[in-house]
């Protein structure tokens, strides 16, 4: 997890001492600080490092009074600044947030808890107003695009249109914390890219890093994903600027449970379809059924994809998006003439979707090489056990120790020997930097936006096979469908049905895209991408414009 960088200036050292134990000790390990005694100290590292927040005194042995933040927020005003204070000087402090500080607080009335909520509402609040939008992914996306619509020479009506999301919903909600002391307000966000192709489709995601924009560029990928599939789908998708994981169940269930009840007039079985995505699963999806359920007074399993299977979920879903990506490898490697028997692989992430691409590799013959959760890599040339691997992870929660590999950093991971690289967890990780160092014959993308465009070209150059996300980890909202098709004719299937039915769905698209790929000469992502554009685009032509 990304700490949060604070810089404390304060010439006062017992003062400086005990603020940084307060924090060392409430903050669990999730804050950085630097300490200088000096605003002519303070401002030039500000201007040249990455801080989150600032811990100001403004009484300093070079600055006075209001000036002291008037000077710290001519250099540097988008850091928000919180002002440390005497009793004598509140009127002073009060002024320095009339002008623009986020918060006060008094010296020798600090508690840890005061202290770490003030650092991080302050950096909620800045990421809110000027980060909203300004997301990394959604400028890959709309990258991505735009470089498929040019190609394509997609209509300028059009290429507008789709640029950016139809509906957003930002909302903020409160959910009380174990203790029943605090309740905390977190930022939730559901986003509908396309409504033309039927209801709209797309899991919710709980991450530090959701922001509106993150959320637009996954809603847009579900859309170029669903079309591709054939499924009749736009994309969306949802999020909470949380870290689940300091959350307990609890805190997790009453967080899902205002979340639905937030976003409930967007949601819908003929509407809008949640499903899991990175920090949900089947569990968050109960919840979320069931409270929909309570409001409308009956129960709407079809409201929700990825639920657990006694609840009406399918058989498979839960497996969906590894199995089928491993159908694509096969087919990519066929394609390839790899042999998959012998062939080796590395699986970066050993969530849902890491953790069943590599076990079905394993059944298909590979030999897993190297993988890697949050905590580590882990890198064997000798071969890794799927089901070793499961259950230590079972007993010590993290891959970290694991007696049987060289431990390794996320980032070499990836640039170690092997015939198939599948980013499994994050986006943004092979990019200009590291693609040049990649040794895999085939990269095959269970995450969205592992690849920077950057990255892109390089790889194409150097001739390795992409099998780009939209196509690569669709497998899991194609068994959402059958969930969702199942749910509707309140009828099961059988699990062969199901993963066959997904078999013909994943080949079927490798094909399409391949005979595109080849028939002009495309990349295979460009060409996945054209194959969604081009089928929204044709739907949006033949519904015409209203009014
Ligand atoms: N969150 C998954 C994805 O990114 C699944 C979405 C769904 O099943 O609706 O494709």
């Amino acid at each position: 997890m990304a700490k949060v960088r604070v810089l404390m200036v304060e010439d006062d050292p017992m003062q400086a001492k005990l603020i940084q134990g307060l924090l060392e000790r409430a903050g669990q390990g999730r804050f950085e600080m630097q300490h200088v005694l000096r605003l002519d100290e303070a401002i030039p590292r500000l201007v040249s490092h990455d801080f989150d927040a600032v811990l100001l005194d403004l009484t300093l042995p070079d600055s006075e009074g209001l000036a002291t933040f008037e000077r710290m927020y001519a250099a540097a005003g988008e850091i928000p600044v919180v002002v440390l204070t005497g009793v004598d000087d509140l009127t002073l402090a009060a002024k320095a947030v009339e002008e623009g500080a986020h918060d006060y607080l008094v010296k020798g009335k600090i508690d840890g808890d005061r202290l770490v909520r003030a650092l991080h509402f302050a950096v909620k609040r800045t990421l809110a107003e000027q980060q909203e939008w300004n997301s990394q992914m959604l400028h890959l996306a709309q990258q991505q695009f735009l470089k498929a619509a040019q190609i394509m020479g997609l209509d300028a009506n059009l290429r507008e249109r789709l640029l950016f999301p139809q509906r957003t919903l930002v909302v903020t909600l409160p959910f009380r914390r174990d203790d029943y002391k605090q309740v905390e307000t977190v930022f939730g966000y559901r986003v509908q890219h396309v409504l033309t192709m039927g209801p709209t489709k797309g899991g919710i995601r709980y991450h530090e890093d959701v922001s509106l924009g993150e959320v637009s560029a996954l809603a847009m990928w579900m859309t170029w994903k669903c079309a591709l599939m054939r499924l009749p789908f736009g994309g969306a998708k949802g999020g909470v600027r949380i870290d689940p994981t300091h959350l307990t169940g609890h805190e997790l269930q009453r967080l899902t449970r205002r979340f639905t009840t937030e976003i409930i007039d967007m949601i819908g079985p003929d509407k809008d379809i949640p499903a899991p995505d990175m920090g949900t699963d089947e569990r968050v999806m109960a919840w979320l059924m069931d409270t929909y359920s309570q409001q409308v007074g009956y129960t709407v399993p079809t409201v929700v994809t990825g639920k657990p299977v006694v609840l009406g979920g399918s058989l498979g879903r839960r497996e969906a998006t590894g199995r089928g990506l491993v159908y694509l490898i096969e087919e990519a490697a066929n394609a390839m003439k790899m042999p998959l028997k012998g062939a080796t692989a590395i699986v970066q992430g050993f969530g849902n979707v890491g953790s069943n691409a590599a076990k079905f590799l394993e059944e298909a013959g590979v030999k897993l090489v190297g993988v890697s959760d949050v905590t580590t890599g882990l890198y064997n040339p000798k071969g890794l056990s799927v089901s070793a691997l499961l259950a230590y992870l079972a007993e010590h929660r993290s891959m970290m120790g694991y007696p049987d590999a060289e431990a390794v950093s996320n980032q070499q991971l990836l640039e170690l020997p092997c015939d198939i690289l599948a980013p499994c967890a994050m986006q943004n990780q092979i990019t200009g930097g590291n693609a040049e160092k990649l040794q895999c014959r085939l990269l095959a993308e269970g995450a969205n936006g592992p690849t920077t465009l950057e990255a892109d070209e390089i790889l194409q150059e150097r001739g390795i096979f992409v099998l780009p996300d939209v196509l690569g980890n669709a497998g899991g909202v194609t068994v959402s469908y059958f969930e969702w098709v199942q749910g509707t004719q309140n009828y099961t299937w059988s699990l062969e049905e199901i993963n066959s039915r997904l078999r013909k769905i994943m080949v079927d698209a490798f094909h399409r895209t391949s005979t595109l790929a080849t028939r002009d000469r495309l990349d295979f992502r460009t060409a996945a991408l054209i194959g969604g554009i081009e089928r929204v685009a044709e739907a949006k032509l033949k519904r015409g414009l209203f009014p």
